[in-house]
């Protein structure tokens, strides 16, 4: 464990310190008195040896039995208390774990959550230590090496009186001090041996373990795709039963043999600490047994010394393994801290969005150019271009030319990386940014609909407005759909949660998020592609009633397919990030350019 490591896992429990002190202290008075408990009957047994030894009477020794008894229940009573308070708290670690990641990533910049870096750690978080979370493993780990010190102490504490005698002198050579300092360097140097040979191999055996981290991923990646139905249509129909069992057995395979390896080096590391612990008996038991034998300490003195040492050597033991563990989860909480440390980037504008009742808005784009984060090409280039609120606008353009992103930066999930925004004359970044995206009603291609009623997919709320839910559906042409369904509104999306929801196709559910829109009743509703998923009748459909759905809002409507466009009396054509041609559909048809180029190319296949 390095230096960063320790300030890694320091700066996970000082999150879980803040929420949680009641499991920090639990976990140490447990630990503590778990460390020290085995000392009150190692010297209990020294104590009533040496009172049997000099004929003490049955009520001298029953005391001491009872004085033993009653402070060993203090600490049993002291551990079940902590215990109980402690393994509670643990069984929802990752819950208590993932909660600030999560809203962590509800808040951070959207930029963050398409950086595959940000996601991997996420996904690495979500995969590792699943029971207890990264803090529950680590204090799990912490709570077994503060065992191990506390025992360490205790037992030193018992033996220094053994080491350094005021009246050694009358014992000769086997009472000096200068033996006593030989015999506690040499044990010493044994302890630190057996230390730095569990820790080596630990490290080897860690490292060993790590080669494995790629082919993990790669399992869960093989788990997630056969839970989930929809990649088992390919699955089957192209045959690919065998290709994933290979795959299976590859990694199998290979963790077989990561975890062989592993294991032998534990075992080397089991024989070489057992040894250097004989060694250590050998010397503890010599060396009280010598000052036993002279009478400088008493028999039951010898039997407390020696059992106290070899105690030592288990904890000795416990501390390595668990500092190999702990640096483990150190891996792990660099992730955490990386994570939740990424710095917001987006400026967070304080302007209050201003709240017109005639909804009048207008958006400029001055000069605007955008480069992807991590990325040199301009995918958007010195955008000019500017549109009045209650206007019904169509970008059209091919694959890749810019669209998506234009609406990306219109909402501000990404912030242009020249020139600038306006809203109503002021630049988009000076607004308060939640109330900015109040204003925006957009249905993305790769839209989310959750495995909710449909009700609250509608409102993105538990409190529904019925009477509107039901509006929103109908106009986006679900009418008839609602009136199949026997709970209604109150129909899951999916299984996920309800075993009687309902699998929609992923027309209507293209639907449902055109009705979400709708029921947001934002000023600008914005749809990309939002056919896609749909027949030529449904499409029709939407066209048709389009006008209807977004009354006097600005509508700014995405597609590839010209002839969807084509009512639009304003429709802009993109190319490689810029606006080359502009207006209605006759005009921009007369005209020499891309537009009549893409619609001649797609008019052959509506021929
Ligand atoms: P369209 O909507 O017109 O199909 P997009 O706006 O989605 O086009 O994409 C424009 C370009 O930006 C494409 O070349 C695409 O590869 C690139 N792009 C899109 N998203 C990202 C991203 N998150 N990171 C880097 N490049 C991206």
């Amino acid at each position: 464990m390095n230096k960063q490591d320790f300030k890694n896992i320091w700066l996970i429990l000082r999150n879980l310190a803040m929420n949680y002190k009641k499991v920090l202290v639990s976990m140490f008075l447990m630990s503590v008195s778990i460390g020290v408990r085995p000392y009150v009957a190692v010297v209990l047994t020294g104590i009533l040896i040496d009172a049997v030894y000099e004929g003490a009477s049955f009520e001298i020794l029953l005391r001491y039995a009872l004085y033993g008894v009653g402070i060993t229940s203090v600490f049993m009573l002291i551990e079940t208390v902590t215990e109980k308070i402690f393994n509670q708290h643990l069984e929802y670690m990752f819950e208590i774990q993932n909660r600030p990641l999560n809203e962590k990533s509800m808040e951070m910049d959207y930029e963050y959550l398409e950086d595959a870096k940000v996601h991997d750690s996420r996904q690495r978080l979500n995969s590792a230590y699943t029971r207890f979370g990264i803090q529950g493993s680590a204090l799990s780990h912490i709570s077994k090496i503060t065992t191990s010190i506390s025992s360490c102490v205790t037992a030193l504490i018992i033996v220094i009186p053994m080491f350094f005698r005021k009246d050694a002198a009358d014992y000769g050579w086997i009472g000096s001090p200068v033996l006593s300092i030989v015999f506690f360097a040499l044990m010493g140097f044994f302890v630190w041996v057996n230390y730095k040979v569990l820790v080596y191999y630990n490290t080897k055996s860690n490292e060993i373990r790590k080669e494995q981290a790629p082919w993990e991923n790669r399992k869960k990646f093989y788990m997630d795709l056969l839970a989930s139905a929809e990649p088992q249509k390919d699955l089957r129909i192209y045959g690919q039963k065998a290709l994933f069992q290979k795959q299976a057995e590859k990694i199998v395979s290979k963790e077989k043999a990561v975890g062989r390896r592993s294991a032998f080096c534990m075992m080397k590391s089991g024989l070489v600490s057992q040894a250097i612990v004989a060694i250590l008996g050998l010397l503890v038991y010599g060396f009280a047994g010598l000052r036993g034998y002279v009478g400088m300490i008493t028999i039951g003195n010898v039997v407390t010394y020696a059992s106290s040492i070899s105690k030592v050597s288990d904890s000795i033991y416990m501390f390595a393994h668990r500092l190999g563990w702990l640096k483990g989860v150190a891996n792990y909480a660099v992730h955490y801290v990386d994570f939740m440390a990424l710095q917001q980037r987006k400026h967070e504008g304080t302007i209050p969005m201003e709240k017109r009742r005639d909804n009048k808005f207008t958006v400029e784009f001055e000069n605007v150019s955008f480069q992807y984060p991590g990325s040199n090409t301009y995918v958007i280039k010195d955008l000019n271009l500017s549109f009045v609120i209650g206007e019904k606008m169509a970008i059209v353009g091919k694959n890749g030319s810019g669209k998506t992103t234009f609406i990306k930066l219109l909402c501000r999930l990404y912030d242009v990386t020249e020139g600038c925004i306006k809203v109503n004359g002021i630049d988009i970044r000076k607004y308060d940014y939640k109330e900015y995206c109040d204003l925006f009603a957009v249905v993305f291609q790769d839209f989310c609909m959750f495995d909710f009623p449909v009700g609250e997919n509608m409102a993105c709320s538990t409190q529904v407005d019925e009477a509107k839910a039901m509006d929103a559906l109908e106009r986006a042409g679900l009418g008839d759909r609602m009136k199949t369904l026997p709970e209604g509104l109150q129909t899951y999306v999916g299984k996920g949660f309800d075993e009687n929801g309902v699998n929609f196709s992923g027309g209507e559910k293209q639907k449902m998020a055109i009705a979400r829109a709708i029921y947001k009743d934002a000023p600008f509703v914005i749809m990309d592609e939002p056919t896609a998923a749909l027949d030529p009748e449904a499409e029709c459909e939407v066209f048709a009633g389009f006008d209807k759905m977004v009354g006097k809002k600005t509508a700014i409507y995405i597609s590839h397919r010209l002839a969807s466009c084509r009512f639009c009396e304003d429709i802009l054509v993109f190319d490689k990030g810029q606006v080359v041609q502009r207006g209605s559909h006759e005009k921009l048809e007369q005209e020499e350019g891309l537009y009549r180029e893409l619609w001649n190319a797609q008019a052959q296949y509506y021929a």
